[in-house]
């Protein structure tokens, strides 16, 4: 029997768990479910997003629901139409083996009556935002008297975004004796005043702790100088070629400002904020969730329920007025028990605000610093030389190779290495050359086990490790690894820097015989582990300079290699992610999808908007015919041309 087996769950809903591939129910649907199926009763479940919430209270709603009585029986609330939908999805997903239950979503921006129509054909199940909900009853559109179930999804957010009155008002109208199951992240006092007010003796659970951030999100600050956040955050980017983030700026202006920055430098980019309309909005997700974005730079108010799998990071290009926003923005990767990081950059002046957001949610950030230009070079280049490791050869190059052969014919294995590598890094390296270091240096602020340890670099050896993220490391965890099979206590392995395939982490030189002599023979899963020496000393890199060295690099001024002209192929609408170090690949296993990564091609024979580079080729983009150019990896070279 499986675990979902023995949570009470009918056949047909274990039919379709089957087909949705969950293996095991999540903590919150384990706590949930059972309760739920049990007796009717009110709940208060304080759950992180992404931790399962839509099952462990749709899964024993369908079974509950009378299929038979076309009335509506349940009404859902959630904070916005992009969330509504996705729960409305679930639903339907859930009950495809459950006869006659219908489910509608209610929202607005959409047209009011079709809504009301589709009510009235008899749908059991209602999933609502509150202001389009009450419109609806005011119009005498809806009849939620009879309701036996409201769930109230996501109430921290919907209080936060004003709909108390809404709530309060829709509650009022809906029966007494229904069942009461609030879902929410944290546990703010008007969320209380609802519970107290509306529900009868909830039963309470708790996944993780009241308030507390997700377990399988980590914690990162980047300590930098006001004028180099922008900068900065390049260098993340760069550092993290399979990035897939969602970037969090305070102001609409800042919002568009950073997006349309990254868009002309050559980054897959787009800007999410309430100045666009719904259907710009629309198409943003669209290309978001298609992975053909890979950086979605968004206000707060605009990016509350997005609920998009596999982000690979959270931004704070700066950080939120109120710090329990923090909570929400890093709730949005780390989904789904998958791993995530959330990144703060921040300047001296909003230090003491990390040890707030610490405080609230009761984990520790790591402080690093911004990779130098030699590490970035050096990650983007194993990135690609695993790229090209792992490229299956399509079988359709086969009558093309005769001739290339012939062109490459005098060039040994060697110089066709240097040349593909200079192909793509040229400029890169150029660009990289010519940027200082930015980690802003604040001695005292630092701490000792940070994983960019400020120690010194003299006396320390930097290497390069043939297992990544992939392999299920993160920093943390492969920090213990390492320790535990070099016998090297605490503090002897710092700077590790966990990439997909391959990671990199220092030791003082006095171990590095011992570092390459077991590691060199130790075996991960029936594969041979590689250390090598890296050239680069890693964490702020070899140009680790005091101010006065900073300072004369100027204010970010010196940006690198103007992209060749027909490179603009963001142009309009500019999702552009033509940086091929950009397929986004973590979790969500895209990477192991085939696709058609990694071509040399220029960027000018780019035809424009090349966004679909980015990611799943394989998925659902099968009328954008294949073309070399899209493979983005030549934008790799291509650097941001100004700050
Ligand atoms: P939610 O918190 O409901 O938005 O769920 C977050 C993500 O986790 C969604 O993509 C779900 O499909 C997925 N999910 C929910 N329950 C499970 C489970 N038991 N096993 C694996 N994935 C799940």
């Amino acid at each position: 029997m499986n675990k979902f087996e023995q949570l009470g769950l009918s056949e047909s809903l274990l039919k379709a768990i089957l087909d949705l591939g969950f293996e095991s129910p999540t903590e919150v649907q384990e706590k949930a479910i059972p309760l739920l199926l049990e007796k009717d009763t009110d709940m208060v479940a304080l759950a992180q997003t992404g931790t399962g919430k839509t099952a462990a209270f749709g899964f024993p709603l369908i079974q509950k629901i009378d299929a038979s009585n076309r009335n509506t029986q349940a009404l859902i609330l959630s904070p916005t139409r992009e969330l509504c939908l996705q729960i409305t999805n679930g639903i339907k997903d859930y009950s495809k083996y459950e006869k006659g239950i219908n489910v509608v979503a209610v929202y607005g921006g959409a047209s009011i009556s079709e809504q009301a129509r589709d009510i009235k054909r008899g749908a059991q199940i209602i999933v609502a935002t509150p202001g389009r909900m009450q419109d609806m009853i005011n119009r005498g559109l809806v009849d939620i008297s009879k309701i036996n179930y409201c769930i109230l999804d996501e109430a921290d957010e919907m209080l936060n975004m004003g709909f108390y009155e809404d709530i309060v008002n829709i509650l009022s109208t809906s029966p007494d004796s229904k069942s009461t199951w609030l879902f929410s992240a944290t546990m703010p006092q008007e969320v209380a005043r609802i519970a107290k007010q509306f529900m009868h003796d909830p039963i309470e659970i708790t996944v993780g702790t009241k308030n507390s951030g997700s377990s399988t999100v980590s914690h990162e600050f980047y300590l930098v100088n006001a004028r180099d956040r922008y900068e900065a955050l390049k260098r993340l980017a760069d550092s993290n070629p399979n990035i897939f983030a969602v970037i969090f700026c305070r102001t609409k202006r800042d919002t568009q400002a950073v997006a349309e920055k990254l868009v002309e430098d050559g980054y897959s980019a787009a800007a999410l904020h309430g100045d666009l309309s719904q259907a710009q909005r629309d198409g943003v997700m669209k290309s978001f969730r298609g992975k053909q974005i890979q950086m979605l730079v968004a206000t707060d108010v605009a990016a509350r329920g997005i609920d998009v799998d596999n982000i690979t990071h959270v931004v704070n290009y700066q950080l939120p007025d109120e710090i329990e926003t923090y909570n929400h923005r890093s709730g949005r990767t780390g989904r789904a028990g998958k791993l995530g990081t959330s990144i703060v950059i921040v300047t001296k002046s909003e230090l003491r605000k990390i040890s707030s957001i610490e405080r609230i949610i009761q984990q520790k950030f790591t402080e690093k610093q911004v990779p130098s230009g030699e590490e970035i070079c050096e990650t983007q280049m194993l990135h690609l030389a695993n790229k090209i490791k792992d490229v299956e050869v399509d079988a359709g190059i086969e009558g093309y190779l005769p001739a290339i052969n012939a062109v490459l014919a005098d060039l040994t294995k060697e110089e066709l290495i240097q040349k593909m590598v200079s192909v793509e890094f040229n400029r890169f390296i150029t660009y990289y050359k010519k940027n200082r270091d930015l980690s802003s240096q604040s001695a005292g602020e630092r701490r000792p086990d940070s994983g960019s340890s400020s120690s010194s670099n003299n006396g320390a050896t930097r290497y390069f490790l043939n297992i990544g993220s992939r392999d299920n490391f993160d920093w943390m965890t492969l920090k213990d690894f390492l320790k535990e099979t070099l016998d090297l206590g605490r503090d002897d392995v710092y700077k590790v820097d966990v990439k997909e395939g391959f990671s990199f982490f220092n030791t003082d030189n006095e171990h590095s015989d011992k570092v390459m002599e077991i590691l060199n023979n130790v075996e991960l899963e029936g594969r041979r582990i590689n250390v090598e020496i890296s050239k680069n000393e890693g964490g702020g890199g070899s140009g680790r300079r005091d101010h006065n060295g900073r300072s004369s690099g100027g204010g970010g001024g010196s940006f690198g290699p103007r992209r060749d002209s027909g490179s603009r192929s963001g142009g309009g609408g500019g999702f552009r992610s033509d940086r091929g170090s950009s397929s986004p690949s973590r979790d969500g296993g895209f990477s192991r999808a085939p696709r058609r990564e990694s071509g040399f091609s220029s960027d000018r024979d780019r035809a424009p908007r090349r966004s679909e580079s980015f990611g799943r080729a394989s998925e659902g983009s099968s009328d954008r015919a294949p073309r070399r150019s899209d493979d983005g990896s030549s934008d790799r070279a291509r650097r941001p041309r100004k700050s």
